[in-house]
């Protein structure tokens, strides 16, 4: 069976004006990347701020069309954005964002913005409650503005109007980031479940790995725009591979167990990444501790390392690398 979304080596750049100086300078913000979804399954996408997470997700919609590459959603390629045909497929891909007091119109009663998609596409406009029934809101939230309601109501009213249509592909970008740690669980769970009920195919985008951890069936690890690390949860979250990935998961805190051995916590050497300022090599090379002179010259290509299969961008990969050197200060 075809993947419900597939992206094949796409790449995204723009121009952004330099400071006082003028001029201009090309960041590239997605950098050859592919990945796959399949229908009724999740893939969490995760990485630091700006490292090109929402840029994905926006290809991966048809909200923008890659530079080179391609994307395929239902086994063919994605309409260009704003065409007629775009706007057709639209109903069966939806997006729901960190913000959801920014996605909603503050002007009209929720019951409305649910009933506006279903309208659109000429469907049954009846369905606005049953809806917003699904999501866990009540009949009487219909009548209310999005300032009358609580963070985790209001993410639960956009997701009844991404729901309207009934599509087969989610885009989740940092949807519970804006909520309250208390309210992060409702919302993970929902997800979970209308994932369970619909099955549809979610790109869950996030910095929490803990969330993504929850909701993921695969994982992408993200750097400057490449994918550096692809697998199962489990491999990738516990066990990563990628110096990169590695550091990135040990910062999550630890739940406290009686006599047990903490993992050091990674402290990452160096400059932030710059996507204007692109790295040669491997652009981790200059935080990495494990960085040779291949790591500065050659690009690492995503591929299955030869010990495990496990799918990792590294010219290190399969090299046992030392443990305590993670926590080493890197040499400059
Ligand atoms: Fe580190 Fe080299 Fe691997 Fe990049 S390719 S993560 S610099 S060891
Ligand atoms: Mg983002």
């Amino acid at each position: 069976m075809t993947a419900l979304l597939e992206a094949r080596g796409i790449s995204r750049s723009y121009r952004l004006r330099r400071g006082i100086l003028g001029g201009s300078v090309e960041v590239r913000a997605v950098d050859h990347v592919s990945l796959t979804i399949e229908r009724g399954r999740t893939l969490g996408l995760v990485g630091e701020s700006g490292c090109g997470k929402s840029t994905t997700g926006r290809l991966a919609l048809g909200l923008e069309a890659p530079d080179s590459g391609e994307v395929r959603f239902d086994g063919a390629p994605m309409p260009s954005p704003n065409s007629a045909e775009w706007r057709r497929s639209r109903a069966r891909m939806q997006m729901v964002f960190q913000d959801p007091l920014g996605a909603l119109d503050r002007r009209l009663p929720i019951g409305a913005q649910v009933a506006e998609p279903l309208e659109i596409h000429g469907l049954d406009t009846t369905r606005v409650i049953p809806l917003l029934e699904s999501v866990g809101l009540r009949r009487d939230h219909a009548d209310r503005y999005p300032h009358e309601l609580s963070g985790g109501q209001r993410q639960r009213a956009v997701l009844a109007r991404a729901l309207a249509t009934d599509p087969a592909f989610l885009v989740c970008d940092e949807p519970i980031s804006a909520l309250d740690v208390s309210i992060q669980a409702q919302v993970m769970n929902l997800l979970t479940d209308i994932q369970a009920e619909r099955g549809v195919g979610m790109l869950f985008i996030s910095h929490d790995l803990r969330a993504v951890r929850q909701v993921s069936h695969r994982v992408a690890v993200m750097y400057l725009g490449r994918i550096v690390e692809e697998g199962e949860p489990d491999a990738v979250l516990h066990r990563p591979a990628h110096p990169y990935s590695r550091a990135l998961v040990s910062a999550i805190p630890q739940p406290r167990r009686a006599g047990a051995k903490f993992a050091p916590r990674i402290v990452l050497q160096g400059d932030p990444p710059n996507p204007a300022d692109r790295p040669s090599g491997c652009a981790f090379h200059p935080r990495c501790a494990f960085a040779t002179e291949i790591c500065r010259a050659v690009v690492p290509e995503l591929a299955p390392r030869a010990s495990d299969g496990r799918t990792v961008a590294c010219h290190r990969a399969d090299d046992d690398l030392p443990a305590e050197a993670w926590t080493k200060p890197l040499e400059r």
